[in-house]
């Protein structure tokens, strides 16, 4: 069996080798994305704090460009979302103080019609830019998008992988895994590293002492049913009908196979 590189065992590594490692353990763990709403209008920003805080996220938000420094000092931001007119320091101002100091996403907020300011916005180097009024789940969309853009860039600075299988989207730096909504799919360790080795090995049958010496070092005793427990977990997570498993299959006799295309995102 090919060693499976994408996993993170060098390649030509034996299936069975002794040594074989998935993952390392030191990975980071996952956590909420982190949005920080720069506005002034604090109407405005309850909406957008409620909507983001019960999509998932953590929500800060700062009033001008003096509470914005404080927020990103105290907090792990990931997506700035920029009102342009601000008291003050204007948002053009800040998003070139941005672009110097700060790595995150920033999505700039205009008024209606103001197409110049969109343009001078992006070249001052927003990502993206969104139209007032907007509409809440169109917002959603372009964080979402712009946080999966600075991960992706994360990921291919580390020199690290992402892989796109039915509609699913994992990111191995990240250890994440998000579905076609983009929303993230909670995993465990070992379920994280049991997904992996069958990416690695998408389409082809693998036995149960194969997974077990993959996962544990060891083979699968004969009234061993933790690969069956651990399959089970993850075909609750990942299939749409768990008891008529889609992705996950079992062959009566041999083990699991994953029964997917997996591309390279
Ligand atoms: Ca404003």
């Amino acid at each position: 069996m090919d060693g499976p590189a994408w996993c993170g065992a060098s390649s030509g590594t034996g299936w069975q080798s002794p040594d074989y490692t998935v993952i390392p353990v030191s990975a980071p763990p996952t956590r909420r994305p982190h949005l920080l709403i720069v506005e002034d209008d604090e109407e405005i920003v309850g909406i957008i704090r409620r909507y983001f805080t019960a999509q998932g996220f953590d929500v800060s938000a700062a009033a001008n460009g003096v509470a914005m420094r404080e927020e990103i000092d105290k907090h792990m931001i990931d997506v700035i979302l920029l009102d342009l007119g601000l008291p003050g320091e204007d948002g053009f101002t800040l998003t070139r103080y941005l672009r110097e100091q700060w790595k995150g996403a920033i999505i700039i907020v205009t008024g209606r019609g103001e197409s110049i300011d969109r343009v001078v916005g992006l070249e001052l180097g927003a990502d993206d830019y969104v139209t007032k009024p907007f509409d809440l789940r169109e917002l959603l969309a372009r964080v979402r998008s712009v946080l999966r853009r600075s991960v992706d860039a994360a990921s291919a600075a580390n020199g690290a992988d992402a892989l796109q299988f039915a509609g699913f989207h994992l990111n191995r730096a990240a250890r994440e895994l998000t579905d076609a909504q983009g929303k993230r799919v909670p995993l465990t360790t070992g379920e994280f590293d049991l997904l992996c080795i069958f990416l690695a090995h998408a389409n082809r049958v693998l036995s149960r002492d194969e997974l077990m010496n993959s996962l544990h070092g060891r083979d699968a005793g004969p009234f061993d049913r933790s690969i069956d427990v651990q399959v089970g977990r993850l075909r609750r997570k990942l299939e749409s009908d768990p008891e008529q498993p889609a992705l996950i299959k079992s062959v009566r006799g041999a083990g699991y196979m994953l029964a997917v295309r997996a591309t390279r995102a």
